[in-house]
């Protein structure tokens, strides 16, 4: 089973259609993140992150769960969440789900700055401003995680893993997430725009220059092992090198 969902992961995380998420509530600022396994002493930089960013510029979401890609993979029981990536779905029950879903790679966490740990966050929430929504009608054929997602979803079982299990369920088996394969897979056109209300929701926040944060973001996202795979943060179209230009390092 693990074999097979890293495998998928590999090959078609790159390269996915996408689209917009109907009928999401309205826009608004001062949504609050929320931490919700307190296992991991890295993560909690990450919601501060989130914190901030969130409050100061509008999202169609409740509320924001942010954790890290291990704490994901330990709710799921299965190797979902990529340790080098990060990324944002809708998550909770509901059609659209209410709630906005980021995660973390441990090994982002590890090696990342603060400021460029701003810059993977601020465009992780400009996915969610979007409303993007990852599609793959390949990955369909992914139904052990969709059924995992059912089975998890709205559980009411105590304890910090099964509160994150019963929101990232709900995700995959109401969300339109086929698997959490898709949840890095962005088209080059929606990454343009999360990176551009990445840095409006950065100057939103008193950032002084954001396009040098996000340049900041790109290197440091380039000099890790294993840049270039994988999709998301790490997608070849747009490349890394591409975005950091794309950028006016002037403020
Ligand atoms: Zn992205």
């Amino acid at each position: 089973m693990r074999a097979a969902i890293g495998f998928l992961f590999t090959t078609l995380s790159g390269c996915s259609s996408s689209a917009h998420w109907r009928n999401l509530p309205e826009q608004r600022t001062g949504v609050v993140a929320y931490l919700l396994i307190d296992d991991n002493e890295r993560i909690r930089p990450a919601v501060g992150l989130v914190h901030v960013l969130a409050e100061t510029a509008p999202l169609p979401v409740d509320k924001l769960y942010v954790f890290t890609s291990g704490q994901g993979n330990l709710a799921l029981r299965v190797q979902a969440f990529d340790s080098k990536n990060a990324g944002a779905f809708r998550c909770g029950k509901g059609t659209p789900p209410p709630s906005g879903c980021v995660f973390v790679g441990d090994e982002l966490l590890a090696a990342l700055s603060l400021d460029a740990l701003a810059g993977v966050m601020a465009h992780e929430l400009g996915h969610l401003e979007r409303g993007h929504k990852p599609l793959d009608s390949d990955l369909q054929t992914a139904r052990g995680i969709t059924r995992t997602g059912n089975q998890l979803c709205g559980q009411l079982v105590p304890g910090p893993i099964c509160a994150v299990a019963g929101v990232i369920g709900c995700a995959l088996a109401l969300g339109g997430l086929a698997s959490t394969a898709t949840i890095s897979s962005y088209s080059r056109d929606l990454e343009r725009e999360a990176d551009e209300s990445a840095l409006n929701r950065l100057k939103a926040a008193g950032v002084q220059c954001p396009s040098l944060v996000m340049q900041k973001t790109f290197s440091e996202l380039s000099n890790l092992p294993g840049a270039g795979k994988g999709g998301g943060l790490f997608s070849t179209h747009p490349s890394l090198r591409e975005r950091w230009q794309n950028l006016n390092g002037a403020c």
